[in-house]
């Protein structure tokens, strides 16, 4: 049965969609069956893997709000190994009509339900801000993954979500659990990254991922080309670090 991990963090700009597209290239190099289901209305997802989001036959809106099963706006990106669903603008409207949905906030665990036996890992890449789709994204989700940009305010906005995972663990998602945290944009020759990474550290101990990913020109390029940076340019610091994620991630689940 596949895993189903929501990469999330309401802060904007913190590597969310280049650690989704980047981690999910990295899996299915790794020989894994991978989906990335784009859940952010700027649909910079789909875009980072060359998918025209506004020229797709469905997206993530209509699995949500119109009953299109999941298996019917699956983008199969075979030259990257994996597939998409992916996000547009129409997923600001979702926000909103989802407040007076049925189900509302297990929608999108309805809708992966039946496809989720056909991958080994299902990755959301989620909004950034804790709404109605980030929520339906914890719902269906066995777990989080939060890229942390280690500067001054990324701890007060971490304490915020931790709350939000507990609240979910206490009602609709019991067994939610966090997958780890991610030290993205790590600029090794800065102080101020170094003393955030060893609070963070002394905080979350062992839920810090121990790879982190470095600060890598090549990784904001390689959306500009529709391309995960593995597909981009394979040997810069960039690729090798999502390569070195998706191992420990996959070390994590032997253990
Ligand atoms: P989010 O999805 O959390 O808003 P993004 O993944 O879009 O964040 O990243 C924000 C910006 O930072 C993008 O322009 C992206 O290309 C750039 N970026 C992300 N990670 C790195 C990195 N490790 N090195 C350099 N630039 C990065
Ligand atoms: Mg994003």
């Amino acid at each position: 049965m596949g895993k189903i991990i929501a990469v999330t963090n309401q802060k904007g700009g913190v590597g969310k969609t280049t650690t989704s597209v980047n981690l999910a290239a990295s899996l299915a190099a790794a020989k894994r069956r991978v989906l990335l289901m784009d859940l952010d209305p700027q649909g910079n997802a789909a875009m980072g893997c060359g998918v025209d989001k506004d020229n797709v036959a469905y997206s993530s809106y209509d699995v949500l709000m119109d009953d299109v099963p999941a298996s019917a706006a699956v983008v199969v990106r075979d030259e990257l190994g994996f597939s998409v669903i992916p996000g547009n603008a129409d997923l600001t409207a979702a926000e909103v009509q989802l407040m007076n949905a049925d189900r509302k906030e297990l929608r999108l665990r309805d809708a992966l339900g039946q496809i989720t036996s056909q991958y080994d890992y299902i990755l959301i890449d989620c909004p950034p801000s804790l709404n109605m789709l980030t929520l339906n994204a914890m719902v269906a989700a066995n777990s989080l993954l939060i890229p942390v940009q280690c500067e001054y305010y990324a701890l007060e906005g971490l304490s915020a979500l931790m709350t939000t995972l507990k609240n979910i663990q206490n009602t609709v998602n019991p067994g939610l659990y966090l997958e780890g945290i991610l030290r993205t944009m790590f600029d090794d020759r800065n102080r101020l990254t170094k003393d955030v990474s060893e609070q963070l550290l002394r905080y979350f101990g062992d839920q810090v991922f121990r790879t982190y990913i470095p600060r890598n020109i090549r990784l904001a390029e390689a959306p500009s080309h529709g391309l995960p940076i593995l597909a981009y340019d394979k040997s810069s610091r960039g690729a090798v670090a999502y390569n070195a994620l998706a191992e420990e991630m996959i070390n994590n689940e032997k253990k």
